[in-house]
């Protein structure tokens, strides 16, 4: 085509160019839509992924929530739970206090805990306590997060908040969320 030899040729080709930007223009809005969705999908499964393994793990906190964030099932009655099914295969679920205070002594504050606590009622996944995911429909565990927010000289923030989490459609949503400067659990 070489350059245009003409007035009405610069015009064209001028008209053809705002084209030529329209287009890719509406590429790069499509290009960061889908970045976007993707960098949504990341932080979601990355969150999502942390609560598991926190879910796995928070039993063997001393104190829970005091420095990380603890996941807990619940029971029917909302009470932190254990879930047997999801404990490592072998591990003593030790419901008498007296034998738990042998077990839990001063020397091993700073180790795991490896055996469950009368603390926690132990019950199969059938049993915890379910809610509605408002994505799929289905009926999936209610978990409860709770980490101690703020720890300064003008107060404590606690903060408590309970979530469906569904492995299905790896979705996790905020059902109640509650904030105190006293302990809660
Ligand atoms: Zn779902």
């Amino acid at each position: 085509m070489g350059f245009p030899t003409g007035a009405q040729g610069l015009s064209e080709l001028a008209m053809v160019c705002t084209a030529e930007t329209k287009a890719a223009k509406q590429v790069i809005a499509q290009v960061r839509a889908c970045l976007t969705e993707q960098e949504n999908k990341v932080a979601r499964l990355e969150n999502f992924g942390q609560v598991l393994t926190a879910l796995g793990k928070s039993w063997k906190e001393h104190d829970p929530g005091k420095r990380d964030n603890a996941y807990f099932f619940l029971d029917q009655e909302g009470k932190w739970a254990v879930v047997k099914e999801l404990i490592p295969d072998g591990t003593k679920v030790i419901e008498d206090w007296r034998e738990w205070r042998e077990y839990d002594t001063s020397e091993r504050w700073w180790r795991p805990l490896e055996l469950v606590s009368p603390r926690y009622r132990a019950i199969p996944l059938s049993e915890v306590l379910r809610g509605s995911c408002p994505v799929g429909h289905s009926g999936q565990p209610v978990v409860e997060h709770y980490v101690q927010a703020f720890d300064g000289p003008e107060g404590d923030s606690w903060l408590k908040e309970r979530m469906v989490v569904c492995a299905d459609c790896r979705n996790i949503s905020l059902s109640e969320a509650q904030i105190s400067s006293e302990r809660m659990r």
